[in-house]
């Protein structure tokens, strides 16, 4: 029997009605959108909830600590805190947020499914729920990839896939190591944290993260070669298919390569498609499982579904979480069926059957599909990517502005310093931080990240509309002019 005919009537999966809730939802949009026009500059001052939160929560908290603001409401693009003010999230969840705050399809199938009875809480047993979540994921995959896929449901976070992953290939291969990229980001569990280029989070926990070899990423402006562009990419090919052939290059073969296609942490680069497909080759090529971690760029953020797609390559394994759960916690790992060497229970966990994370997530994907949120996001973000670059025209300090789709980094640079062999000049960690500061008095948040810290993020929801991406260059414009007074 085939998945589609084996799938089962229930209330939870009935029709939206988006009719009662469309008139709330976007009536919220028009008067937080009215009140975001209206906005002064904000000043930013304290709240006594921030003021109780850095009492008593933990000291490793991190982005209240230069977004300091209280949420209160928030619908669509716009977020509002407690005070009243108005922002244009392009944080958006850590690029959660696919469909903007509060999706009238999502609080809709929430509430059905609350509504039907459903058991909110179900291990790993199947239901209605999660029988159509497994085929909306299957069926946004490349019906190649889709064909051998099996799929394994994990804890709620991103790491947790990330983990289970390694745990997969590990055992499939028999092999301990993995081979991952300098810039990486792959979660804060231990085992992800091994993978991480980021060497900051991972001094204080000594000497226990081994088994991982790092390889340099085609990040072409500040190239490890020193030499960028496409020479640049034959380069690092040639360096990992080496170091993979040579008796003598002191690597074992790895269980597994692992990469972002678009890296987001480390500073918005995405990989060369020429380099992408190199790579599915020479990881063939040696008997490597190559692993995609999906969890930032599923889901149509880079333009296509999936980043993998721009460079018509497939993974070996797939790791989704973020966008998946429509906003709730949730993650899977999708990988060919040949990796599936697991033993009954290798793998286990009490919450990861979350109903409404899996009934979020179906009804985002059919937003998704039906609104061909993908293909807005590459034209938006090309219009995004447009206007900041002309912004660089009139700033020296901006060093590169780069993306796929509606995930874009401006690169913040130190314009009086000497530029290196590439034209690339040192980053300016500081003036990032000032840039973001005068964002927000402006009512656009936005996030850090990259080398130093000094890439300037864009994550926004994928419904966000022209008229908000010209509004968020023009923000951008102005703090950039600000934070360089
Ligand atoms: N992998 C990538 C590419 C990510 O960007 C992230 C989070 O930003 C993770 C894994 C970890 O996800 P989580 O924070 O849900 O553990």
């Amino acid at each position: 029997m085939s998945l589609s005919a084996a799938s089962t009537n229930h209330p939870a999966l009935d029709q939206p009605s988006t009719s009662a809730r469309a008139p709330h939802h976007a009536g919220l949009v028009s008067e937080l959108g009215e009140r975001h026009r209206r906005r002064a500059t904000y000043d930013l001052g304290d709240h006594p909830l921030l003021e109780r939160q850095r009492q008593r929560e933990s000291s490793a908290r991190t982005y209240p600590r230069r977004l300091p603001l209280a949420l209160a409401r928030a619908q669509g693009v716009y977020v509002e805190d407690v005070e009243g003010r108005v922002f244009i999230d392009c944080l958006a969840g850590a690029g959660t947020l696919a469909l903007g705050h509060n999706h009238p399809a999502v609080l809709d199938v929430l509430e059905r499914t609350l509504r039907s009875g459903l058991p909110l809480h179900a291990l790993d047993f199947t239901t209605p729920v999660k029988d159509r979540f497994m085929q909306d994921v299957l069926g946004a995959l490349p019906a190649s990839v889709a064909r051998h896929a099996r799929i394994q449901f994990c804890g709620p976070t991103g790491a947790d896939a990330v983990e289970a992953a390694l745990k997969l290939v590990r055992t499939a291969t028999g092999r301990g190591t993995v081979l991952a990229f300098h810039g990486a980001y792959h979660g804060m569990t231990q085992g992800a944290l091994t993978l991480m280029g980021n060497l900051g989070p991972k001094v204080a926990l000594g000497s226990s993260l081994h088994g991982v070899q790092f390889m340099p990423y085609p990040y072409g402006y500040r190239c490890p070669f020193g030499l960028g562009g496409d020479a640049g990419v034959a380069a690092s090919l040639a360096y990992i298919d080496n170091l993979l052939s040579d008796p003598e290059s002191g690597v074992p073969r790895p269980a597994a390569i692992i990469l972002e296609a678009v890296q987001g942490e480390g500073g918005v680069i995405p990989a060369p498609l020429a380099w992408l497909k190199g790579l599915r080759g020479l990881a063939t090529r040696h008997d490597v499982p190559l692993i995609l971690d999906e969890v930032q760029t599923g889901f149509g953020r880079t333009g296509r579904m999936f980043a993998f797609e721009h460079a018509g390559i497939e993974p070996d394994v797939l790791v989704l979480s973020k966008a998946l759960g429509g906003g709730l916690p949730l993650s899977v790992v999708v990988y060919h069926e040949r990796l599936d060497t697991w033993r009954p229970g290798a793998h286990a966990g009490t919450f990861r059957g979350n109903q409404l994370a899996m009934a979020a997530g179906s009804a985002t994907m059919a937003v998704l599909r039906a609104e061909r949120l993908d293909a807005a996001a590459a034209e938006l973000g090309a219009r995004l990517e447009l206007q900041l670059a002309a912004l660089g025209k009139d700033f020296a300090c901006v060093g590169e502005v780069r993306g796929r789709g509606l995930m874009i980094g401006v690169e913040l640079v130190d314009a009086a310093a000497l530029p290196d062999a590439l034209g690339s000049r040192p980053a300016h960690p500081e003036l990032a931080v000032r840039v973001q500061r005068e964002c927000l008095r402006r009512g656009l948040i936005v996030e850090l990240g990259g080398r130093h810290g000094s890439v300037v993020r864009f994550l926004p929801p994928l419904i966000i509309t022209a008229a908000q991406i010209d509004e968020v260059a023009r923000i951008f414009g102005q703090a950039l002019e600000a934070a360089c007074a």
